[in-house]
């Protein structure tokens, strides 16, 4: 039997956030709080909207590079000196934030270290109690099972019934602070995420999701940004994501991507399915004319000067994405998707 998991509270609303405090109270005990805060929120004054007591920690994620498992080993060592049973962590930001928080309150309460726990159910024990407050809308990080980030061997998520937030506050005031160039790759991904779900195996609830997810994505992409609907596009892709059987390709594809050249997960996705056509030949049409749409021209020759060796990891790292690989070509999927095919997809981006 499969049980699945979804966020199991969620806030939702302009001014939701102030909510947090109350949500808070029950949980404090005494003990410490750690906000994670995207750093484009320093000086911006955000820390006023926020319940922070005076020993709560406070710390500014850096979201210029995707998460690397350095880091997040780095801020639960860190976290554990200044405390040491904190009573809650707070995600606040884009996908990248909300992500290295879930992560963050895994290794708080197991041990070891980020890398330990990449691939499909290794946790053993529940993270400290999370809470995720999106800013960026699109990823689906917060209601999805997955905290993404590079290790140096791979870029895969942490993905249990743990990395979940225990609650999340979606409030829609945040999102008006997303730059245009950054809110078209998160819609994008978002966009794509639907995609994968509708044309892989999975289970009717998942369907469902992931096609309400679609449509008001198409929605906000052909008629105008809305954010309030991106919010619950985005929300609703992470739920069809948390009860997917399985992904499909273009996700796997730009990890290898991302592992080698580090390119951001948005752009990545959308340069790996760009060059999947054979495999969504319906879709690619649409995805183009969107992209046409927003103007965006995405880079060509992107992985020309990579060496053998590096086509080598990118390759090796694509194919470690076996749940969502056998979800897409079925139980004979190495037969079909060979290295040497994905390296072929690969050269061609
Ligand atoms: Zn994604």
């Amino acid at each position: 039997m499969k049980n699945y998991k979804n966020v199991p509270f969620y806030a939702f609303g302009e001014g939701s956030i102030d909510g947090l405090k109350e949500i808070l109270e029950s949980k404090r005990n005494g003990s410490s709080v750690i906000f994670m805060i995207d750093d484009f929120f320093i000086d911006k004054g955000v820390e006023k909207k926020l319940p922070i007591e005076k020993k709560d920690i406070v710390i500014f994620i850096s979201t210029k590079t995707e998460p690397h498992s350095e880091y997040i080993d780095e801020l639960a060592a860190e976290i554990k000196t200044q405390c040491s049973s904190p009573a809650a962590i707070i995600g606040m930001g884009g996908g990248t934030v909300m992500d290295i928080a879930k992560c963050v309150s895994i290794l708080l309460t197991n041990p070891g270290k980020a890398e330990d726990y990449q691939g499909w159910d290794l946790i053993k024990k529940p993270g400290i109690f999370k809470v995720g407050v999106p800013t960026i809308s699109g990823t689906g990080a917060e209601s999805s099972r997955t905290g993404i980030f590079t290790s140096p061997k791979v870029k895969l998520g942490m993905n249990s019934d743990y990395s979940m937030f225990d609650q999340i506050i979606l409030d829609p005031q945040f999102l008006k602070t997303v730059p245009t160039d950054k809110f078209i790759f998160t819609a994008m991904d978002c966009y794509l995420h639907d995609i994968e779900l509708l044309r892989g195996d999975n289970n009717k609830i998942t369907k469902s999701l992931a096609e309400e997810s679609l449509k008001i994505m198409r929605e906000i992409l052909l008629n105008g940004m809305d954010y309030e609907k991106l919010m619950i596009a985005s929300y609703l892709g992470g739920c069809a994501m948390a009860t997917a059987d399985g992904g499909h390709i273009c996700h796997p594809v730009s990890y290898g991507l991302s592992l080698v050249l580090g390119t951001r997960h948005g752009l990545s996705v959308c340069l790996s399915f760009s060059s999947l056509a054979d495999y969504y030949p319906e879709e690619i049409k649409e995805f183009n004319k969107i992209l046409e749409k927003f103007k965006v021209k995405l880079p060509k020759n992107v992985t020309k000067g990579v060496t053998e060796e590096q086509l080598e990891r990118m390759a090796e790292a694509v194919l470690k994405n076996e749940k969502p690989l056998r979800n897409a070509f079925g139980d004979n999927w190495q037969k079909i998707f060979t290295k040497e095919k994905v390296k072929e997809i690969l050269r061609k981006i």
